[in-house]
């Protein structure tokens, strides 16, 4: 979602000539890393330093000309625009030129990990998987008195098992060098043992792909471990931390889970362990949560990560013609046979979105929360300020939701999708009299997956899993 440009042309500079050969240079580079030809690549960035110093290009050549560095990117899997996916950014540490060929082979066995697992399979058209082709000079890890040169300045961490850690300021270094990404980055060092996971980097050692699905629920879910085996030194007296799945209190109305509770959802229930404490934590589920040893996610852990995928995602992929905000005062004008609108939803594996559409006179036609507004303060006339708080939530994946406004009447239709996950509808304008309309799509994922017992999200406060668009339309006398 973010965006950055790279490759920004400086319009002003003394010599125009040169500074097109620059950018021209430039585009090369990215070109050979994307094809695979990544000695080229480098051998382009350092000519590209040498030679224009002094252009912004120049400036680029020379860091991606360093011994270790960024080279360019290249899709392994592509589902759909960056704007509305989630970006998984694949990188390798430790890897020398002529050994950049061999991770991207085995980037492009990722994606399938992904799909295997349940919630990321039902979920597989809402990611992209992306290669960052990093060289590194060196192809060790650091630690036991050790220094080598990599990208990502990978190191032996202090946990009894020796895990590999890498830096996460390197990490987003390499992810600024990309014009689109989520800040979620999926990083493989070579010489690595386990991984480790947290703040939107899973490390994975070697080609250790058991673990992946578990660091990433740490990297992108923000989940705690679920077992109780202590994998590092800690202070005495440290306490567990509350989050999505550890309560730090027996008490189920205190539990971070208590709407699954209250709801019976089947295996959830307080459990004592986790986050690596015997004592002073609970978990969901006994003990068969990716998060511990087990293959799939629990209950809550599945929750939290299908609504983080709708912070990254609207479940509203395209709509035609151009919605209207409430307060536009443009509209479309009705002909003899009607208007026509069509909506792209994203597709799930196994169920599909609820699409429901409304025709509505301009008076009865409900406002929504405007989610562009900012919380701020008010004041009445003659009252003290008072803080309004604001109904908008914004998710870690920067999408910003507000729970969608009731709609009284019931849904003029509701309809199926073609294969591409087109929904068309058709205004009529039998019987309707002449003035202004509000035409309506809501799209809502109930997360009813088949084979499954209860919603796999039980609770939406926010409104992330819904998304309404709506059109003016005039029929004239
Ligand atoms: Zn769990």
């Amino acid at each position: 979602m973010k965006a950055l440009l790279v490759t920004a042309l400086c319009l002003f500079a003394v010599a125009p000539q040169s500074e097109d050969k620059a950018v021209r240079m430039l585009e090369k580079a990215q070109k050979r890393a994307e094809q695979g030809k990544f000695d080229e690549a480098q051998a382009l960035y350092r000519q590209l330093a040498k030679k224009y110093p002094d252009t912004p290009q120049g400036v680029i050549g020379k860091r991606r000309g360093k011994d270790s560095a960024y080279l360019g990117q290249g899709d392994v899997l592509r589902h759909g625009p960056s704007e509305n996916r989630l970006d998984f950014v694949l990188m390798g540490e430790g890897y020398q030129i002529t050994e950049m060929a061999a991770f991207a082979k085995l980037a492009e066995d990722v994606p399938d990990v992904f799909r295997r697992n349940e919630v990321f399979g039902e979920y597989y058209s809402y990611l992209n998987f992306i290669r960052a082709d990093l060289v590194s000079a060196d192809n060790g890890v650091d630690g036991y008195g050790r220094d080598y040169d990599t990208a990502l300045n990978g190191k032996t961490l202090g946990t009894f098992a020796g895990h590999v850690g890498i830096d996460r300021v390197a990490v987003r270094q390499m992810l600024q060098e990309m014009p689109e990404q989520d800040g979620q980055a999926i990083v493989f060092a070579k010489l690595g043992i386990l991984g480790t996971g947290g703040g939107g980097v899973a490390t994975i050692g070697g080609r250790n792909m058991a673990t992946m699905i578990h660091e990433i629920g740490h990297s992108y879910g923000g989940l705690s471990d679920e077992y109780t085996a202590l994998q590092a030194g800690r202070k005495k007296g440290a306490k567990p931390s509350r989050n999505t799945n550890i309560a730090i209190s027996e008490d189920p109305e205190e539990s971070p889970w208590s709407h699954f509770l209250k709801a019976k959802v089947r295996g959830v229930g307080m459990h004592p362990g986790g986050a690596q404490f015997v004592k002073g934590a609970w978990r969901p589920t006994a003990g068969k949560c990716a998060m511990a040893a087990g293959r799939v996610f629990c209950p809550v852990c599945r929750e939290e990560l299908v609504m983080r995928l709708y912070s990254y995602c609207d479940p509203i992929d395209a709509a035609v013609p151009e919605p209207h905000s409430f307060d536009s005062k443009e509209d479309l004008v009705a002909g003899r046979r009607g208007v026509s609108f069509e909506v792209t939803v994203l597709q799930p594996a196994t169920h599909e979105l609820e699409v429901d559409w409304w025709v509505l006179p301009a008076n009865r036609a409900p406002r929504p929360i405007d989610v562009t507004k900012r919380e701020k303060k008010r004041s009445k006339k003659g009252q003290s300020v008072a803080t309004v708080k604001s109904q908008v939530t914004t998710g870690p994946g920067g999408r910003r939701v507000a729970p969608p406004v009731p709609i009284k009447a019931k849904p003029t239709k509701s309809t199926k999708p073609n294969n591409d996950g087109v929904h068309k509808f058709r205004m009529s304008t039998k019987g309707l009299e002449p003035g202004r309309y509000r035409v309506m799509c809501r799209v809502h994922d109930t997360t009813e997956v088949r084979g499954s017992r209860a919603p796999w999200v039980v609770k939406d406060d926010g409104g992330f899993l819904t998304s309404t668009v709506g059109w003016w339309v005039r029929i004239e006398e």
